[in-house]
């Protein structure tokens, strides 16, 4: 790997970086980029505000610190290692958008874009939490709930590049909430920062951001208490029936509501450990993301490296 910009996209905000060879972070930057497509009617239109807010951020950036290429973690569904988007749940009308291309012609240089989760879990078992972990399942804790798969040492995709979309896993089957990618009942309708906010806004009258629902847990608030730990608890549940398919034995969480642990984790061992075939129960350990946030920058590192 060689020294490399990366990228990771948020919600509410964008994150650049120079990336060394080792996965140090050089230099940092931090951008508000608001990607959601409030306001505009058409595909067109959507995609373009992606590309200008992008690259208004990062020309700047890249003129300052100049490298070969540009990794990018970016929410939603690829199409395999094409750096096509073939939809974002949570970034409506940017269906089949050729990202990478378009991006690397504004940029002047090579793009490699994938999915914010798997970059999350390249990072992760690189540097972080799950490094030397053959398997492991890397779980994003944020505006959408993210999932990314290391399998037998490599990154595992499948077949139309799509796999591991975690979030969307079904944990509610009758009356679930609507969720982004047009079902109910994901987890990512009650385990997303957002769902948290939500959920604590219907249960209590109270608008506050997860951060907030957070502190008021922290204060012994009861219906924040709760909300996060029944986003554990299905977040447990999920995790068990990945475990029952692919007999996983570690599992590490990154993302604002990670930061939660202490509200989390419990009911998620617990659920985890009630769903699981029996001589597996025990086995599994879920850790917190050991990379302050940064397991998404440097997994796109490698990435820009690779591809
Ligand atoms: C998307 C995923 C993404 C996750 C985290 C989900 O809604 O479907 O592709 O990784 O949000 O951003
Ligand atoms: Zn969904």
């Amino acid at each position: 790997m060689t020294r490399v910009l990366a990228a990771d996209i948020g919600g509410t905000n964008l994150r650049l970086a120079v990336v060394s060879e080792n996965g140090t972070i050089l230099e940092e930057g931090r951008f508000e980029a608001r990607l959601s497509s409030h306001g505009q009617t058409s595909q067109k239109e959507a995609q373009t505000c992606v590309i200008q807010t992008l690259s208004k951020a990062i020309i700047p950036f890249m003129e300052q610190h100049p490298t070969p290429a540009i990794g990018i973690g970016f929410p939603g569904f690829f199409h395999g290692n094409s750096g096509v988007l073939a939809a974002s749940p949570n970034l409506p009308l940017l269906e089949d958008f050729a990202l990478a291309e378009r991006l690397s012609e504004q940029l002047g240089m090579h793009v490699a874009v994938q999915n914010d989760a798997l970059c999350a879990a390249i990072g992760e078992q690189r540097f972080g939490a799950g490094k030397g972990k053959t398997n492991l399942l890397h779980i994003t804790l944020g505006t959408g709930v993210g999932g990314g798969l290391i399998l037998n040492d490599s990154p595992y995709t499948g077949e139309h590049g799509m796999a591991m979309e975690f979030g969307h896993l079904r944990v509610v089957t009758k009356h679930g909430r609507e969720c982004g990618c047009g079902n109910s009942g994901c987890l990512e309708a009650y385990a997303s920062a957002t769902a948290v906010a939500d959920r604590f806004y219907l249960a209590s009258g109270i608008k506050a951001d997860a951060r907030q629902v957070f502190k008021l847990a922290c204060d012994g608030n009861k219906e924040a208490v709760s909300i996060l730990a029944e986003a554990g608890s299905y977040l447990g549940q999920a995790i068990a029936e990945s475990v029952k398919l692919l007999d996983l034995e570690s599992v590490t969480i990154s993302g604002g509501l990670s930061h939660a642990w202490e509200f989390i984790h419990p009911s998620l061992m617990n659920t985890l450990n009630e769903n699981l075939i029996p001589p597996l129960r025990g086995k599994v350990k879920v850790l917190p993301s050991s990379l302050n946030d940064n397991a998404g920058l440097l997994g796109a590192a490698v990435i820009a490296s690779i591809n």
